[in-house]
């Protein structure tokens, strides 16, 4: 079969033969002349059946069918319509079920559960389509950029011993008879690569948290893109890194993927570097003038992180900017102290939600032991990693980003869950 995809028929040539498969969407049988909808990764279109054994060989199809056209194509009479395709051959190559689990034809909505149940079948449409091609687009985009700065791609062990980001969240699992967890992040060897003096590298993979809440913005599996570097002066470093890296992923997007992004109905800004940097005492400043009061050292909650968004946007003008010097107390071991409370923490925020994490780390081996202990960890479990901070190991920084949760940001979608093929959630294991 030389098979073109329904895309490929609006530049083909009126008159010319083209073979297609794909999926029954639409089926209109009207005795002299009969419509099929043909679905399939690259969009739909329109077959037309106008001799009486076509006609007749489409009565029993059922929607969501796999079929396969040949035919001519020819300009619809409809206005609006663009090119069509007057069926000549027709098969039926693979016979779906009559009775369809959820509504295909996205007239009647179905709740986001059931179609993640049935979710074969919620991905078949174009706008589930763009998601995805958008979301690998991304990742792309990410490497190259990475790539041509020199950056090294590793790949990390996600059985590990023990967990960077605090015991909560850490799923346990038995490992010939002893007890290991899966991984929540590749931090400590990332570090550690450094050590190695491998100098840039970045992962992007599996990421595993036990979160308790039901959130728009958590699962319980992502796709975390981690990246470190040596040799830094500051955390501004970092910072700068990912301005670009995000701007170039945005431009690319415009540049690439406008089909998608119209299938979507997105029209995305590339926000101007550098973005603001908003400190956490500042942050709260903002807050507290709207009346939201945090405590100096608590974490900024969800709400508030989303209407501090809001106000830096008003006052910026523009959705992507950093949050920096966080309270040491409201983050991980592994990073750099500023001062006594403060630390080289950084978060990156996109339309008033936390994309990713990082800053510069503590390097050095006694602060980093102490670090540990301060945090009620136990210096053992971290034994292997510690040890790499004895024998050399230059200045470095890094940051931990959510794929998930930047295509959720990035496509405005309502839930995290859209923006992953089968997520996993507190209550979802399958499928
Ligand atoms: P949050 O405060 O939003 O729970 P976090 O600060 O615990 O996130 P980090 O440890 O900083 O998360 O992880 C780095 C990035 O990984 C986050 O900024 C976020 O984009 C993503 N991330 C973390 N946990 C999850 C999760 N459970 N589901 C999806 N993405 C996550
Ligand atoms: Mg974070």
């Amino acid at each position: 079969m030389n098979r073109s995809y329904s895309k490929d028929i609006q530049k083909a040539k009126v008159g010319s033969a083209v073979e297609l498969a794909g999926w029954a969407a639409v089926i209109k049988v009207l005795g002299k002349i009969a419509f099929v909808k043909l679905r399939d990764r690259e969009g739909e279109v329109q077959l037309v059946a106008s001799n009486k054994k076509l006609i007749n060989s489409l009565k029993d199809l059922t929607h969501e069918s796999v079929i396969y056209a040949k035919g001519k194509v020819r300009q619809s009479k409809l206005k609006s319509g663009g090119n069509e395709v007057e069926l000549q051959k027709f098969e039926v190559l693979s016979k779906a079920d009559a009775n369809l689990p959820i509504d295909m034809s996205g007239k009647i909505p179905t709740d986001l559960s059931k179609r993640l149940n049935w979710r074969v079948l919620d991905l078949r449409s174009s706008k589930k389509y763009a998601i995805f091609k958008l979301r690998s687009a991304m990742n792309y985009y990410i490497r190259e950029y990475l790539q041509q700065n020199n950056f090294i791609e590793m790949q990390t062990p996600k059985i590990v011993g023990s967990g960077a980001e605090g015991g909560a969240t850490l799923f346990s699992l038995d490992y010939y008879g002893k007890k290991a967890y899966l991984s929540q992040s590749q931090q400590l060897y990332k570090q550690m690569l450094l050590a190695a003096g491998l100098d840039k590298v970045y992962e992007i993979g599996p990421a595993f948290r036990a979160e308790k809440s039901h959130t728009m913005r958590h699962l319980a599996e992502f796709t975390q893109f981690d990246f470190e570097m040596a040799f830094l002066k500051d955390e501004n470093n970092i910072m700068k890194i990912i301005e670009d890296m995000f701007v170039f992923v945005l431009k690319k997007l415009n540049a690439h993927n406008k089909y998608e992004l119209e299938t979507l109905g997105i029209n995305l800004n590339v926000p101007k570097v550098p973005f603001p940097k908003v400190t956490y005492e500042s942050a709260l400043k903002l807050l507290a003038k709207e009346g939201i009061k945090i405590k100096k050292g608590d974490d900024i909650g969800t709400e508030d992180e989303k209407k501090l968004g809001d106000l830096i946007e008003k006052k910026y003008k523009t959705k992507a900017y950093f949050i920096t010097k966080f309270p040491f107390g409201i983050k991980p071991f592994y990073i750099m102290k500023d001062g006594k409370t403060y630390s080289k923490a950084f978060d990156f925020e996109y339309n008033g939600e936390e994309l990713a994490s990082g800053g510069q780390r503590e390097h050095n081996y006694e602060k980093l032991a102490s670090q540990i202990k301060e945090k009620g960890l136990n210096v053992k479990d971290f034994e292997d990693y510690l040890n790499t901070f004895k024998f050399g190991t230059p200045a470095h920084g890094g940051f931990g980003l959510g794929i998930d949760r930047m295509v959720k940001n990035i496509l405005n979608l309502d839930n995290i869950r859209e923006a992953v093929l089968f997520p996993r959630d507190p209550e979802r294991l399958s499928p």
